[in-house]
C-alpha cells in the first residue's frame, strides 16, 4: 500500500517571523552574513565560505561568467550552467578567476568523466551536480568518481525534498546538499510529473535531518534552498528555517549582468528568462526523459521578467533587508537565526492583512485633483 503524508506541504508565504528581543547591541551593521558552502568538522572552519548566502542558479539565462564575476565581487557565488560545451564553460571559470574571484560550476551525472578534470584544472572553486531529481545512484557515483579523482575538490549535489534524499546524498560524500523540487518561477515540474515539496515543508525536513546528522557524526553539511524565492523576506525564512544559503533563478535573472536580452514589453523593460528544462535550454542533461539529444516534454517555460538594474544597487537593498529582519529576531549570524527563528502559520485573512489594504493607491492612472474653494 502506499503511504500518505497528511499534513500538506507548506510555501513560505504560509508563514511569518515572529519578533524576539532585539538587544541594544544587534544591529544591521554588527549582523555578519558569512555562511559555510561545504561540509566541516565539528569545532573546524569550512575550507570554503561565502560573505553572503547568495548563490545564483545554474541556468543559460542567469549564471554566466559576467553575472558570477558581478556576484562574487559583492559577496555572493554563481555556478556556471553546465548546458553548454565543457571548452566554454571551462573558458568562463578562468575569466572569473582572472580577476582572483570564488566561482562554481554545474555539472550533470553522463559527462562527468570530461567537464570535472576540465574544469578542475580551469580553477574552479566548487561544483554542483545539477537535477531536479538527486536522490539516484547516478549522484552517488558522481560524487564517488570525483572523489577518486581528487579528494580535494569540492561537490553540491541535489535536489531532494526530505531526509531519506539528504542522508543519502550526506553518506555519498556531497559537500552541499540542495533543497527545492518544482518551486522554481519558471517551472512547470509539479504540473508536468506530479512531483515535488512545497518548498518550506522541504527544508524544514532536510534541516532537521541535517542538524541530526551533525549530532550523530559530527559533520555538519551544509544545505542550500533552491527555487521559489519571490520576496526578500523569503531569503530570511529560508536562513530560518535552516538554509546554510538560498539559490535563486529569477531574483539574478532580472538584473543587468545577467546574460540574456533586455527588451521593451507595453513599455515596460522587461528580461528573456527561460527554464532549464524548456525547449529552448536543451538540457537533457538535467531533464533526461529517454531521448538522446532531445526533451520529450517540458519542464521549464520561456519567459519574461520586469527588468530592475544593477545587481549591486539592488542586492544592497535586499541585504540591508535581511539584516534589519534578523536584528528583530535577535540573531547576529545565521546560526543564531536558525536556532533563534520563531515561525507562525499565516490563515488566508492573515495573509491579506499583510498587504496595503483598505486604501486607495497612487499610481500612474489614480491621483487626486485639490479640491477648489466654492465660489460664493
Ligand atoms: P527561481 O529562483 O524560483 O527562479 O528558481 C530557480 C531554480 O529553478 C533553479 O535553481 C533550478 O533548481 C530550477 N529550475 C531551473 N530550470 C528549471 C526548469 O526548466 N524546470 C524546473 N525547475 C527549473
Amino acid at each position: 500500500m502506499a503511504i500518505y503524508y497528511t499534513e500538506p506541504s507548506r510555501t513560505f508565504s504560509e508563514y511569518l517571523l515572529l519578533p524576539n528581543l532585539t538587544t541594544k547591541d544587534c544591529t544591521p551593521d554588527r549582523v555578519d552574513l558569512t555562511t559555510p558552502l561545504v561540509r566541516f568538522r565539528r569545532g573546524t572552519r569550512p575550507s570554503l565560505s561565502m560573505q553572503l548566502p547568495l548563490a545564483s542558479a545554474i541556468m543559460q539565462s542567469v549564471s554566466d561568467d559576467n553575472m558570477a564575476i558581478a556576484l562574487a565581487e559583492c559577496g555572493g557565488i554563481s555556478f556556471l550552467y553546465g548546458s553548454q560545451a565543457v571548452e566554454k564553460q571551462a573558458q568562463m571559470v578562468r575569466n572569473v578567476k582572472a580577476k582572483g574571484l570564488i566561482v562554481g560550476a554545474g555539472i550533470n551525472t553522463r559527462d562527468h568523466e570530461t567537464r570535472v578534470p576540465a574544469l578542475v584544472e580551469a580553477g574552479v572553486d566548487i561544483l554542483c551536480i545539477d537535477s531536479s531529481d538527486g536522490y539516484t545512484e547516478w549522484q552517488r557515483d558522481t560524487i564517488e568518481y570525483i572523489k577518486n579523482y581528487d579528494s580535494n575538490v569540492k561537490v553540491g549535489a541535489g535536489n531532494v525534498v526530505g531526509r531519506e534524499g539528504f542522508l543519502y546524498l550526506a553518506d555519498a560524500g556531497a559537500d552541499f546538499v540542495k533543497v527545492g523540487i518544482g518551486g522554481g518561477s519558471m517551472c512547470i515540474t509539479r504540473e508536468q510529473k506530479g512531483i515535488g515539496r512545497g518548498q518550506a515543508s522541504a527544508l524544514i525536513d532536510v534541516a532537521a535531518a541535517r542538524d541530526e546528522y551533525f549530532n550523530a557524526t559530527n559533520t555538519y553539511i551544509p544545505i542550500c534552498s533552491d527555487g521559489g524565492i519571490v520576496h526578500d523576506h523569503h531569503i530570511i525564512f529560508a536562513l530560518g528555517m535552516g538554509a546554510d544559503f538560498v539559490m535563486m533563478g529569477r531574483y539574478f535573472a532580472r538584473f543587468d549582468e545577467s546574460p540574456t536580452r533586455k527588451l521593451m514589453l507595453n513599455g515596460q523593460p522587461v528580461k528573456e528568462f527561460w527554464g532549464e528544462g524548456s525547449n529552448r535550454a536543451r538540457n537533457w542533461q538535467r531533464y533526461d526523459t529517454g531521448g538522446i539529444n532531445s526533451l520529450e516534454f517540458e519542464e521549464g517555460i520561456d519567459c519574461y521578467i520586469p527588468a530592475i538594474g544593477p545587481l549591486k544597487d539592488n542586492m544592497t537593498t535586499t541585504v540591508s533587508k535581511i539584516k534589519s529582519t534578523m536584528c528583530n529576531c535577535g540573531a547576529k549570524s545565521i546560526h543564531e537565526l536558525q536556532k533563534k527563528a520563531r515561525f507562525t502559520l499565516v490563515s488566508q485573512l492573515t495573509y491579506l492583512e499583510g498587504g496595503a489594504h483598505d486604501v486607495i493607491q497612487k499610481n500612474d492612472y489614480v491621483h487626486a485633483e485639490a479640491v477648489l474653494p466654492s465660489a460664493e
